[in-house]
């Protein structure tokens, strides 16, 4: 790295020692910043990557609740509002126990250059709690959503800051979210996005982040005169993100083998056809189950439970043209970028946030695969978030077909934006870097107009 990189790195190592996820998005964001600093027309550059490593503000609160048993429970809950740059804070929340302020962090700093990518004018931020969903009953899951808004409600608003769901945020407690803050600021307005159509929310925002992800990997075939007629492919997860990413690959003649979640993975050789997938759908939306009972209602699959002691992630072992990691962060170690190009992987594309570590960014590149980061791949859900955001503002409802419409337009572009941009600053081919600096110039230079804030 250049000093002036360097340096950067050094001082948040420093200053956050403990914040290693968002040390991994950091380090990720500025090896690419690095390659064209230097050439930039204004020393300005170099001050605006000082403001752009820390949060305009974090907000950090208790969440008091009780069971159905009456006992008080408590909960920390975060915001990180990270730049307002290119419009109201934008992003998720999250509830999961491993979430803490660098999770956030991360979160929130690849955020602000996703929605950068989307060409919308969103700002980046993101949010949740380490209070774990799983084994909650809908009355305590609402208990929990009511008191964590009635905290966040004076931090967010339409033109402010506007949440929308991540991992264990969904339709449900969107609703609750929702509900709550309407009680507090007797206003309906567009302040979530992620709700039901009944009440505001967009058609094929459930569907936008795996319809998105795919979309965006058939441009990129596309690109190399190929598609996914026949393909076989690997998809980890198993929850709002995983689901439409086999429906989408099904439906473009692609065979999915591999689903996964926190206690193991399936392999089904014979493929998650349409009708396997409504199961999954079921299992995991409504009843809330293990993907292992997918292995009990299907013979033809095996359930493989996850190792306890770390080693590979059995998900990326299994033979296969392409990979859609869609669980969560750093889920495809140097191990399994190893597993993945042993058996010849065309493609990866990135479902969740930043699940490759940066050791398995660099073994997929130095092996020619072709890699799509998450900042781009993903940026569909957040983009039609966007898109119920101006149906808000507007007060009317765009029907599926012309939210899908931009969708696909909206992808399209990003390829196209995040390929150019590698191409034109002398990294053909690495859509990392293509996605750093096209996502970066353009928040970097709305700060430069703004007076450096
Ligand atoms: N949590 C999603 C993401 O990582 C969506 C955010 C949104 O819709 O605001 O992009």
């Amino acid at each position: 790295m250049r000093d002036v990189t360097a340096e950067l790195f050094q001082k948040i190592q420093k200053d956050d020692p403990n914040q290693t996820e968002f040390q991994q998005a950091v380090h990720e964001f500025l090896n690419s910043v690095d390659k064209i600093i230097d050439d930039l027309p204004h020393v300005v550059y170099h001050k605006v990557l000082d403001r752009l490593i820390e949060p305009e503000r974090a907000i950090m609160f208790r969440v008091p609740w009780t069971t159905d048993e009456g006992i008080l429970q408590i909960n920390r809950g975060f915001r990180v509002q990270m730049n307002s740059a290119l419009g109201p804070y934008k992003g998720g929340l999250r509830f999961h126990p491993s979430v803490n302020l660098s999770i956030v962090k991360f979160l929130a700093f690849e955020q602000t250059f996703k929605n950068s990518l989307t060409g919308l004018q969103m700002g980046g931020g993101k949010g949740g709690s380490n209070f774990d969903p799983k084994g909650k009953s809908d009355s305590e899951v609402m208990r929990f959503c009511q008191s964590f808004i009635t905290e966040l409600s004076r931090h967010i608003g339409a033109d402010t800051d506007v949440p929308a769901g991540d991992i264990g945020v969904g339709g449900r407690e969107i609703g609750y979210l929702f509900g709550q803050y309407k009680r507090l600021r007797n206003e309906f307005t567009g302040t979530l996005t992620g709700k039901s159509p009944l009440w505001g929310g967009s058609y094929i925002r459930p569907e936008a982040t795996g319809y998105g992800l795919v979309y965006l990997a058939a441009a990129m075939l596309h690109d190399k005169g190929e598609s996914f007629e026949g393909k076989t492919c690997l998809v980890s997860g198993s929850g709002n993100v995983a689901q439409y990413t086999v429906e989408k690959l099904n439906s473009l003649g692609a065979k999915v083998v591999t689903l996964s979640d926190s206690t193991g993975c399936i392999y089904d050789p014979s493929g998650i056809d349409d009708k396997k997938l409504r199961y999954v759908k079921t299992l995991k939306n409504v009843t809330r189950g293990r993907i292992s009972a997918y292995a009990e209602a299907f013979k033809e699959a095996e359930y493989f439970p996850r190792k306890e002691n770390g080693g590979a992630n059995q998900v990326w072992t299994f033979a296969a043209d392409c990979a859609f990691p869609c669980a969560t962060q750093n889920e495809i170690s140097a191990t399994d970028a190893r597993n993945l190009v042993k058996s010849n992987i065309k493609l990866v594309a990135e479902g969740a946030n930043m699940p490759t570590t940066l050791e398995g960014v660099d073994i997929f590149h130095d092996n020619g695969v072709l890699f799509a980061p998450a900042k781009a791949a993903n940026a569909g859900g957040v983009a039609v978030s966007g898109l119920e955001m101006a149906q808000n503002s507007s007060r009317i409802q765009w029907t599926a077909e012309k939210v899908d419409q931009q969708l696909q337009r909206i992808m399209k572009g990003i390829y196209a934006n995040i390929r150019d941009t590698a191409k034109h600053y002398g990294s053909e081919g690495n859509l990392v870097d293509g996605a750093n600096i096209a996502g970066f110039l353009k928040v970097a230079n709305a700060m430069i107009d703004q007076g450096y804030v």
